[in-house]
């Protein structure tokens, strides 16, 4: 599914020479390329603060924490994603409430959304799916007729841009109240370990949010809250701060493998390819299809009998497995992502595919009738 070897093959010297000089001046913790990939980072994005931390998941973790809300408050979140963003809802003993997902872009329904807003909602949190923003517009607009504080969960969508109707172009993660992303070695920005990063505009929250992933500690050996320990170490930010002027290009190879996919696809009946919407671009975290025949399964077990990498992602949606599971859920109000479940694949998605290995991935896929 990934080729990381390639990508890192093409800068080995650079990313050689950064994680020696980590390691020559022992600044593991802490160390100067955290500070410089932060600012990078922070430019890159155009946002205020850039505050590292451990993983994806503890990103998102950290937002919530920040925003002091009380156990029971509701957050609402999509029901079609990675388990990362309702499981740390449940930690923090909120509420989660899952809501449908759009059939054709995969992300948060804003219809589903709309109705799922109660007077104990306190957050949402839109997931940027594959690759592409929610719509962020409508979910800002709303968040704000509410009071709703928006965490933007950008794992999958580092470097992607939004356009709001006046012309306002932001990127991803810098919209709502916070944004965070993950830096695991497949994501579109990888290190080569775990890390992560959150994103806010507001000064105060930026102070809470370092704090917290520093034990609640705002002074030395002062505990305001309870906080965690969650860093990126410096050997991570270095190949990040390495890696960081190759994102654009990096999604750029993903969006024009992408484009081959869909020529090869054009005219197919029963697979549909991936939609863009026109308010955000789309960096391709996944390529994933829709395949309508009912045949996913079989096309799953027939490409993996042929060395085909592929993946179903994702297999069940939140509302269904048994962590995260309620009691009186309504099927109807799951259309989209029941419906997506059965027939979602994604296909090989790196920065190093070839034309060869593109025309022999879409080739099995058109002769499998
Ligand atoms: C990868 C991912 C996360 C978690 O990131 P980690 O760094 O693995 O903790 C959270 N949300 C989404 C949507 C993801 O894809």
């Amino acid at each position: 599914m990934v080729d990381l070897k390639s990508q890192y093959l093409d800068i080995k010297k650079e990313i050689d020479a950064s994680i020696q000089e980590v390691i020559g001046n022992s600044t593991f913790i802490n160390g100067p390329q955290v500070a410089s990939f932060k600012n990078n980072l922070a430019q890159y994005l155009n946002v205020q603060h850039v505050i590292p931390c451990a993983n994806g998941t503890d990103a998102l973790q950290i937002a919530l924490m920040a925003l002091n809300l009380a156990p029971g408050d509701e957050v609402i979140t999509v029901d079609f994603t990675f388990a990362a963003t309702v499981e740390v809802i449940k930690l923090l003993q909120l509420t989660p409430v899952l809501v449908d997902v759009e059939a054709d872009t995969f992300n948060l329904s804003f219809a589903a959304l709309k109705k799922a807003i109660t007077p104990k909602t306190k957050a949402i949190v839109p997931v940027h799916l594959f690759g592409q923003c929610a719509h962020m517009e409508a979910i800002l607009d709303i968040a704000k007729q509410y009071n709703l504080y928006v965490i933007e969960d950008t794992a999958q969508a580092l470097g992607a841009t939004y356009t709001f109707i006046d012309g306002t172009v932001k990127k991803a993660g810098t919209m709502g109240t916070i944004g965070t992303t993950s830096f695991f070695p497949s994501k579109n920005l990888g290190c080569y370990g775990d890390g992560g990063a959150i994103f806010t505009n507001d000064d105060a929250l930026a102070h809470a949010l370092k704090g917290i992933t520093n034990h609640g500690m705002y002074q030395k050996y002062y505990y305001d809250v309870v906080g965690v320990n969650s860093r990126l170490d410096s050997i991570q930010a270095a190949i990040l701060d390495i890696k960081l002027p190759y994102l654009d290009s990096y999604n750029k190879a993903r969006q024009s493998a992408a484009q081959f996919y869909n020529n090869a696809f054009k005219g197919c009946k029963h697979i549909l390819t991936p939609v863009t919407s026109e308010f955000s671009t789309h960096v391709f975290h996944q390529y994933t299809l829709r395949i309508t025949n009912g045949k996913r399964d079989k096309l799953h077990a027939y490409l993996k009998e042929n060395n085909i990498p592929n993946a179903i992602y994702y297999p069940v949606a939140l509302h269904s497995q048994k962590a995260y599971k309620t009691e009186n859920v309504i099927e109807e109000n799951f259309t989209n992502t029941n419906t997506l479940i059965e027939q979602v694949i994604s296909l090989p998605m790196h920065t190093a595919l070839e034309t060869a290995q593109l025309e022999l991935i879409t080739k099995m896929i058109l002769n499998y009738k």
